[in-house]
């Protein structure tokens, strides 16, 4: 819904207009619940933004134009280039993939015709999990589930404020709960390299427990204490620089949890074989259900990174990293990785698409680069074929899928600047071809 501060009839494009429950799509979270107000195409967010969503909203879009090499065209004449450069291209490589359901869409449907591959920018931590799905499979849960239910939350690795400023705010001690069968006060363990004790702070949390350790020994603290839940025998006194005695205590809160979470941030966990520390807090996860309920919980998904994902699963059947180079798709996690093809040669011309976030940079590589990108996105150098497009959820309607995958959510037209949408572009690019 939206309401104008005249309070009469919305018309599209009102010099002032104020939004709410607006979604937000600057990361994983999706927090609806924004109010955000347009004056003249200058967009402030009056309640509920944190740092990242003020700096997403609020960006003052520089002046642009399509561009090829350089220099201003018209978007007809960049369509028409970028149409002519993936048309000779004998392995286009189609990556970033920071854009809603519809652009994905569109990007699958360009890279099917060009026999193309798609990889996401962020692929390399979603596939911490993808590899433990595929090979062990788990348990979760969702940001709902566990800010109404969870007891006891082991929050694993570092950084997640950063990735999801308000995951404190709206999950660990929201101000309300849907049901009344959360536990009065929830347990809060940390374990990972910056604990952010400080963060975990409200009237629903009560005990409040750090394990200090580095990334990769995380794994190593969860190993030991799926040790000790099954009353194994450690010579060792410490685990992972953890005292034994701490790792029991651990042991122990779990047993008397009703609806314990183990949470995770794929990005955060960035060492060699993360997917090893994510195979053990899932692995934990199903040994506690042989007993009680537990459930596991991955964040991450900034930039489009699940919807990518999402949307590449439901029209090949397998997640990113797939080449449509013999017509059919064909899913090869480790030869497809786009970072890794650019590093070894492979790819003759590289389509970026960076529509949410002016950071997504491309990568630096000495081939041909088609952008579609937020105007302001940082480049390495000249693309061979810039686009501005808009940002879903600013300057178009569209939809993004949330960190736990359960759900989709609609995202609205606040009308910051008309631009057009990835979706529209690659369809034009496609029918040019
Ligand atoms: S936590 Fe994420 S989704 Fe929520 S307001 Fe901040 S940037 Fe937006």
């Amino acid at each position: 819904m939206q309401n104008s501060s005249a309070g009469k009839a919305k018309e599209k494009h009102a010099t002032h207009e104020v939004f709410d429950n607006v979604a937000c799509p600057f990361c994983g979270m999706l927090c609806d619940d924004l109010e955000i107000e347009n004056n003249d195409g200058t967009l402030k967010v009056l309640k509920n933004g944190c740092g990242r969503a003020i700096s997403g909203f609020e960006r003052k879009l520089p002046a642009n134009s399509p561009q090829i090499g350089g220099k201003d065209v018209t978007l007809a004449e960049a369509v028409k280039e970028a149409a002519a450069l993936i048309g000779k291209a004998d392995s286009p490589l189609f990556g970033g993939l920071a854009t809603g359901v519809e652009g994905m869409r569109a990007a699958l449907a360009l890279a099917e015709r060009a026999g193309g591959v798609v990889d996401h920018a962020l692929s390399e931590g979603q596939y911490r999990n993808v590899k433990v799905l595929q090979s062990a499979g788990w348990i979760t849960s969702t940001l709902t589930e566990t800010r109404n239910r969870a007891d006891l939350l082991i929050i694993v690795g570092s950084d997640i404020r950063k990735l999801h400023p308000r995951f404190f705010e709206r999950i660990v001690s929201p101000p309300h709960s849907m049901f009344e069968v959360t536990a009065p006060k929830r347990a809060v363990v940390f374990i990972g390299e910056v604990p952010e004790r400080k963060d975990a702070a409200g009237p629903q949390v009560g005990q409040v427990i750090t394990l200090a350790c580095k990334v990769e020994q995380i794994g190593e603290v969860l190993g030991a204490l799926r040790a000790r839940l099954r009353s194994f025998h450690i010579n060792a006194k410490t685990a992972g620089g953890i005292a034994l005695a701490k790792i029991d205590a651990l042991a122990e809160l779990c047993r008397q949890a009703k609806y314990g979470v183990v949470v995770w941030a794929p990005p955060t966990l960035d060492v060699p074989h993360a997917e090893l520390t994510v195979e053990q807090a899932t692995g934990l996860v199903k040994d506690l259900n042989q007993t009680q309920r537990f459930a596991g919980l991955s964040l991450g998904g900034n930039e489009g990174a699940v919807t990518a994902a999402a949307v590449t699963t439901w029209q090949s059947g397998f997640p990113l990293r797939i080449s449509y180079a013999s017509g059919a798709p064909q899913f090869d996690p480790y030869n497809y990785s786009i970072s890794r093809m650019l590093a070894a040669g492979e790819g003759d011309l590289l389509v970026w698409i960076a529509s949410i976030s002016p950071d997504l940079t491309p990568p630096a590589t000495d081939i041909p680069t088609i952008v579609l990108g937020t105007p302001g996105l940082k480049l390495p150098r000249k693309a061979a074929v810039f686009i501005p497009v808009g940002t879903p959820g600013v300057d178009h309607a569209g939809r993004l899928i949330r960190c736990d995958s359960v759900v989709s959510l609609p995202l609205k037209n606040l009308h910051r600047a008309e631009l057009p949408r990835v979706a529209d572009v690659l369809a034009s690019i496609e029918a040019a071809l």
